[in-house]
């Protein structure tokens, strides 16, 4: 089994709004049992946890898609952690970051993160499902967001270099899902009162290039790394 993160689409197509692209959640689960994406018309965040989606939707409840739904950014691997951190007191997201940072090997190799841990604060949101072509920094714009307090759960994502900005979000891109699974969404800050972080190294990349029209006649040289930071993060 190879260690390698497969995305779906380049992440720069779904920034200019392609919303839609030729891959089922079937498919991205030969990839992968672990990882985080979006699906088809930005309805909703998707988690991959022990090969099994969630589909975390606008108002933060969660369900089990089925696997015939469509996805235009999917970021998965087979999830097989080599080093943990086990955090005792109540820590800030950016605390969180900080020992993750300095914790990696290199900060030029992907890195798949799950953290499962008890919140004593979550702030997450997810977009409403879309009818037409939009750019993704408008659409961010329609996000709802939702807070828990006091919620058991998990952060499911990576830690990317930036110099992969077009291919996949840059930075740490984290999904939260509850512990009951019922609730989550595209993890925005957090605080932490204990829990374990797992981390996997990865020195893969496996992309595959869509085939729709919408993706063929598209212009994917611009450079939209200023927007899709501020949708993503
Ligand atoms: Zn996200």
């Amino acid at each position: 089994m190879t260690n390698s993160l497969y995305v779906s689409s380049p992440v720069n197509a779904l920034v200019q709004g392609i919303l839609r692209e030729d891959k089922t959640l079937e498919q991205v689960l030969h990839r992968g049992d672990f990882g985080l994406g979006t699906f088809d018309d930005l309805d909703g965040e998707m988690v991959l946890v022990d090969g099994i989606f969630y589909q975390l939707r606008s108002d933060g409840s969660a369900l089990i898609p089925d696997l015939s739904i469509g996805t235009p950014y999917a970021c998965v691997t087979h999830f097989k952690p080599t080093d943990t951190i086990e955090l005792s007191t109540q820590v800030s997201l950016l605390q969180i970051q900080k020992l993750i940072s300095e914790s990696l090997l290199s900060s030029n190799l992907v890195y798949a993160i799950r953290m499962v841990g008890v919140f004593s604060k979550i702030r997450a949101r997810s977009v409403p499902k879309q009818h037409a072509y939009r750019p993704l920094v408008d659409v961010a714009g329609d996000q709802k967001e939702f807070h828990y307090e006091n919620i058991a759960g998990q952060l499911v994502g990576f830690w990317t270099p930036d110099f992969m900005h077009s291919i996949t979000v840059p930075g740490y891109h984290l999904h939260f899902l509850s512990e009951d699974k019922s609730h989550g969404g595209h993890l925005l800050d957090c605080i932490v009162d204990s829990g374990t972080v797992w981390l996997q190294p990865i020195d893969q990349l496996d992309l595959d290039l869509p085939h729709t029209i919408e993706y063929l006649h598209a212009n994917l040289d611009k450079d939209v790394s200023s927007d899709l930071n501020k949708a993503e993060h």
